[in-house]
């Protein structure tokens, strides 16, 4: 048995990040940009108004007040989309909409609130009367302000949420490179598997592992290809696992433990490389990590819980490090824990909990933290109602109710803080 930070370390050096590929740009959400986005365009486009108003000359401005406010001649009417025609000369204005393009000769906005229209309501061919003096420059936003042409917009390596999608299509690009998403094969084994819409018969049960994992793919980026039910013999094993070089990546189930049918790893051993086969953690001791051919390999145990658990430590690291990411570590908060728990002092625990902000603030810890429910790895509902994963050390045979522990988050992504 290998310790955990051990396997996971060992698994990352062999995983490389993929080849970009270029995806239409909302196929970018949440993956990461593997070039420089350089801007051929300033962005704003050109100096247009940040507020509904009137375009002036802050030289007409100067010293208008409510009680004396200056009364100019409206010149035209500029709405968003449309092109000034008028040059604003001594005593003129314009009426301006918010994004419309600030005409020749004004050099600031005065905000509608702070006006008030006398003849023609204001409109084109009216006055206005201006009620504060307006500074160079004010509510008016400036032609490349946030962008120039030729800038670095959006730089390599940065992850694409909705606000980069949103810059990606004011710059124009209905498509972007980003690091390729994984294909990830997904087989199953077992004799006594049948699919989800059989009814299990005598000694069946439901392969509810190749579903889960399938979701798992997707919450990691991945892309899942089910290639189905490997029986429990060597020849059935031999030529599903022999599929892996067709993906970036393979993950099995089940098979892997001392039962006289769990052929997962001898198999692997014949035809690619074992590195590890055990690792000392509960739940889910026999996780084996190998490749065959150019392709990663995961044998993960059978039992739903010790899957997933197995997935989450190893698999999706692995499949955002291709991704391009570089955090790779879900976020980790310290909780007191609820309930004594016994445990085996030769291995990691991760128990599936529930974690709340503790009622009173304390300084070592801002949450509480309970079982989820049962904690054996055959049941899935206590990972079902889980938000984290309690890490518990190898070391302690006990750890008492009230101690401070540390709770990997389930429910936010890997981050920076
Ligand atoms: P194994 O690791 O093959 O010995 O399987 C351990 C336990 O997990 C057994 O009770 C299996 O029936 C169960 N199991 C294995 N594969 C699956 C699966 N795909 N879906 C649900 N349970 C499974
Ligand atoms: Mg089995």
């Amino acid at each position: 048995m290998i310790p955990v930070e051990e396997a996971q370390s060992l698994v990352l050096a062999r995983i490389h990040r993929l080849e970009p590929e270029t995806v239409s740009v909302l196929d970018a959400l949440g993956c990461v940009l593997s070039s420089d986005i350089v801007s051929d365009i300033d962005v704003a486009p050109f100096d247009n108004s940040a507020m509904d108003g009137y375009a002036v000359r802050t030289s007409d401005t100067g010293g208008a007040s409510d009680g004396s406010p200056v009364v100019l001649r409206v010149m035209e009417h500029i709405a968003a989309g449309m092109v000034p025609q008028r040059e604003l000369g001594p005593g003129e204005v314009s009426r301006i909409m918010t994004g419309a393009p600030v005409p020749a000769g004004a050099d600031a906005v005065v905000m509608v609130e702070s006006t008030e229209g006398i003849e023609n309501a204001g409109g084109a061919g009216g006055t206005v009367a201006i009620k504060a003096p307006a500074a160079l420059g004010d509510h008016i936003r400036r032609a490349g302000e946030e962008i120039r042409a030729g800038d670095v917009a959006l730089r390599c390596g940065e992850i694409v949420g909705a606000a980069g999608i949103g810059l990606l299509a004011a710059l124009g690009r209905p498509t972007v490179e980003v690091y390729r998403r994984p294909r990830v094969a997904i087989v199953s084994t077992g004799d006594e598997l049948v699919d989800i819409t059989e009814r299990p018969g005598p000694g069946k049960i439901r392969n509810a592992n190749s579903y889960a994992l399938s979701a798992q793919v997707l919450l990691a980026g991945g892309v899942p290809h089910v290639l189905g039910v490997a029986r429990d013999n060597v020849a059935d094993t031999k030529a599903i696992l022999s599929r892996a070089p067709e993906f970036d990546l393979m993950v099995s189930t089940g098979g892997v433990s001392m039962g006289d049918f769990d052929v997962v790893k001898d198999v692997l051993a014949e035809i690619g490389d074992v590195d590890f086969w055990k690792v000392a953690m509960r739940p889910g001791a026999p996780q084996t990590y190998g490749t065959i051919g150019p392709t990663p390999f995961f044998g993960l145990p059978g039992n739903p819980t010790s899957t997933m658990v197995g997935f989450e430590l190893f698999v999706r690291p692995s499949i955002r490090k291709m991704r391009g990411f570089t955090a790779l570590a879900r976020p980790r908060v310290m909780a007191r824990l609820a309930t004594d728990v016994r445990k085996k002092s030769d291995r990691r625990y991760f128990l599936r909990g529930v974690l709340e902000p503790a009622a009173a603030p304390r300084a070592e810890a801002r949450y509480d933290v309970r079982l989820a429910g049962s904690q054996s790895s055959a049941m899935l509902t206590a990972m079902h109602r889980a938000n984290c994963l309690v890490s518990l050390p190898e070391h302690e045979s006990a750890v008492a109710a009230g101690s401070i522990v540390e709770c990997i988050r389930l429910d936010q992504e890997e981050g920076t803080v």
